[in-house]
């Protein structure tokens, strides 16, 4: 472990407020909140706290944006117009984002710059893919029916504080180009670029209430988003069983969901693989994003004849992460967003020596006494019972487990209720090819790694989620399809009623 200076933030922090019909906000009741900067855990900035009433006030500025404003009407190319202009200004202010990520979540400032730049990316890419989205017809000779894609009116965005402006603009986007109309509820620990998307928003000039931002706790916040009988849709990115509340709670009102929940994604390691690259992979996979990353590889499964020199290597290259002031640019592992989550992945560390045989990390970097600092850890020998292969931990954690052959592999990358990814390496594509689809998870990387092609569903199996989004999957999740028959001549109706 090497760590690096001290934090120097050089960013203004502003007091947030919500953003409600084109404006800036305090909330109704006059409450606000605090939020923790993670590589010191003094105070950052003071948010507004959204209650029900604030969610009500913003539901409705959505909702006249959405039946009265010219956003779901306007033709599909000037959406993409001002989804570009969005992107433009995300790039223009692409380092002062970044830099709030890093003063918000402890993120490092060169994965938070890449974050930023997927952003945009994602505003770029909805706004090409909603102009060349396309209805269907089916014709007979007597008849002829074509479906609409209309938008499906007002949606409820509920985003988690791991990457939270990228994982915001990956629901945005879509939701803006199909037409909908937005609420969107921060994650209460990361509202700083949040609120600098609001300001974007805002300078690029969009109808009054199409985007709204309401900040504020899940129970008090996103829960009266969910529970709204105006709100037609629920994205939500999160715990699971945050995912089961929302579900049970928004019953009453009959929405639609979109659900990517946790995750605990298998490394699949065969023998016959580049294991350079494979260890390259797995080290970068599980400690970048600060081991809060849904896709985490967190379980190494490896084939026996190179387990111990696999393990050992990941666990020597744990060892020598560079963790400290998520400013400097060569800081590869930064503090974890809060000192509760901190406790909570420290706890793991604590089941994990019972669990495993410890090799790298288990506790706080010395020198790093202030801040949610954690070292890259590495358990291995743990069987597929124990608690730290089961559960998700979110914190830069690895499990290994050994296998013998391809059966045992597949056991054991489905032993989990989760299946969000996986990753597979093997230089006999065919093997590699039969495993991947064997795993029960919603997106396999053979031979490769948390690449993204957005036009590619993404989303999770089991308790990782509920339906897919990207490409043209998100339009299918943000639009009502609506079905128009027509007769083409006069076919025979029977008549009733003529005695
Ligand atoms: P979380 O479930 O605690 O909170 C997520 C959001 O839900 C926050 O905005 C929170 O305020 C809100 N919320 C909490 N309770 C609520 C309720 N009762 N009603 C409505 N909203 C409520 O998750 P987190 O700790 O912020 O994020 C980490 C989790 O997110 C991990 O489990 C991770 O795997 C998951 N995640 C999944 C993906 C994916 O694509 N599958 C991506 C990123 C993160």
């Amino acid at each position: 472990m090497a760590s690096v200076g001290t934090p120097t933030p050089t960013v203004e922090v502003r007091p947030v407020g919500h953003f409600i019909a084109g404006a800036f906000r305090p909330g109704q009741s006059g409450r606000t909140f605090e939020t923790l900067n993670p590589a010191t855990n003094e105070p950052l900035a003071t948010v507004a706290e959204g209650l029900a009433a604030d969610v009500d006030l913003a539901v409705q500025a959505a909702r006249r944006a959405f039946e009265e404003g010219p956003w779901p009407r306007m033709p599909a190319g000037e959406r993409a117009r001002h989804l570009r202009r969005i992107a433009e200004l995300i790039e223009a202010a692409g380092d002062e984002i970044a830099r709030l990520e890093v003063l918000d979540t402890g993120l490092p400032i060169t994965q938070a710059r890449g974050q930023a730049a997927r952003a945009a990316e994602n505003f770029r890419f909805f706004a090409s893919a909603i102009e060349v989205l396309v209805g269907e017809s089916y014709q007979s000779p007597r008849f002829l029916n074509y479906t609409l894609r209309k938008p499906a009116g007002v949606a409820g965005l509920i985003t988690p504080w791991n990457t939270p402006f990228m994982l915001e603009t990956w629901k945005v986007a879509p939701c803006l180009a199909a037409g909908c109309t937005c609420v969107l509820k921060p994650a209460e620990w990361s509202p700083l670029t949040a609120d600098r998307l609001a300001r974007i928003v805002a300078e690029a000039d969009l109808p009054e209430g199409v985007f709204n931002v309401v900040h504020g706790f899940g129970e008090t916040c996103g829960a009266p988003l969910v529970a709204h009988p105006d709100v037609n849709l629920i994205s939500f990115t999160g715990e699971t069983a945050t995912g089961r509340a929302i579900m049970a709670n928004g019953a009453a009102t009959l929405k639609r969901y979109s659900m990517e929940l946790g995750g605990k994604s298998p490394v699949v390691i065969f023998a016959d693989c580049d294991l350079e690259r494979a260890v390259d992979a797995a080290v970068f996979g599980v400690f970048s994003l600060n081991g809060e990353r849904c896709t985490a590889g967190t379980r190494l499964l490896v084939e026996r004849p190179v387990y111990e020199e696999v393990v050992e290597r990941v666990a020597e290259r744990a060892r020598r992460i560079r963790i400290g002031d998520p400013f400097d640019p060569r800081t590869e592992l930064g503090p974890l967003i809060h000192p509760d989550h901190w406790a909570r992945v420290n706890r793991y560390l604590e089941i994990g020596r019972g669990e495993g045989r410890l090799l790298a990390g288990g506790g706080r970097p010395p020198g790093l006494e202030r801040g949610n600092y954690l070292q890259a850890t590495v358990f291995a020998d743990v069987s597929p019972e124990a608690r730290v292969f089961q559960e998700e931990i979110f914190g830069p954690v690895v499990v290994a487990t050994p296998f013998q052959g391809e059966e045992e592999a597949v056991r054991l990358a489905n032993r989990v209720r989760y299946g969000l990814a996986a990753y597979v390496w093997t230089n006999d594509l065919r093997k590699g090819t039969r495993v991947a689809q064997a795993i029960d998870a919603g997106l396999v990387w053979l031979n490769s790694q948390n690449v993204r092609d957005l036009r590619t569903p993404f989303g999770g199996a089991r308790d990782s989620g509920i339906g897919r989004e990207g490409g043209h999957y998100s339009f299918d999740f943000y639009c009502e399809y609506q079905t128009v028959h027509v007769a083409l001549g006069d076919h025979p109706i029977p008549r009733f009623g003529v005695g």
